[in-house]
C-alpha cells in the first residue's frame, strides 16, 4: 500500500450579510465568509489536501477566482470536480480518514460538529468516524477572521 498525506488550509475574511457554510453546512451566523464562491473554508482546505497529496497543484487553478461563472458558488461542486480530477490521475486512491480544524472566534459551532462530520463524510463516500472536526478560537486575536486546516491520509 502506498500512503500519501494531504494537507490544505484556508481563510477567509468575516464580514456583515454574507452566508456562513462549513463542511457543507450553513451556519447561523450575523457575518460570514468574503469570497468569491460560497467561501467555504473547510471545503476548500479538504479540496486543497487532496491535490496537494499527489502533487495536483491547487484549486486556485481549477477555479481562478477571477472567472465569474464560479461565483457564490456552492463548494460543495468545487470538492467533488476536484475529487473527479484526483480520480482521473490517481489509481485506486482510496481516503482513510480526515482530520480538521476550524478557527473562528463567533458564533460557537460546537452544536453543528455531528451534521458538518456527517456531511463532509458522505461527501468523501467515508464512514462516520472517519471524519473528524475541531474547532478553536483565536482567542480575540483575529475576531473577523475564519480558518481551516485539514489532513488527510490517503492510500493507492
Ligand atoms: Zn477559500
Amino acid at each position: 500500500m502506498n500512503l500519501r498525506i494531504g494537507y490544505g488550509e484556508d481563510s477567509h475574511a468575516l464580514s456583515d450579510g454574507r452566508p456562513l457554510v462549513i463542511g457543507g453546512v450553513k451556519i447561523k451566523s450575523p457575518v460570514g465568509a468574503v469570497a468569491h464562491s460560497d467561501g467555504d473554508v473547510l471545503l476548500h482546505a479538504l479540496s486543497d489536501a487532496l491535490l496537494s497529496a499527489f502533487a495536483l497543484g491547487d484549486i486556485g487553478s481549477y477555479f481562478p477566482p477571477s472567472d465569474p461563472q464560479f461565483k457564490d458558488m456552492d463548494s460543495q461542486k468545487i470538492l467533488e470536480h476536484i475529487l473527479l480530477e484526483v480520480h482521473k490521475h490517481v489509481q485506486g486512491l482510496k481516503i482513510h480518514n480526515v482530520a480538521a480544524m476550524v478557527i473562528l472566534d463567533k458564533p460557537k459551532l460546537g452544536n453543528y460538529r455531528q451534521a458538518i462530520q456527517e456531511n463532509v463524510a458522505n461527501l468523501l463516500g467515508l464512514g462516520k468516524s472517519d471524519v473528524g472536526v475541531t474547532f478553536k478560537t483565536s482567542e480575540g486575536l483575529a475576531m473577523k477572521h475564519i480558518q481551516a486546516r485539514v489532513t488527510l491520509l490517503l492510500s493507492t
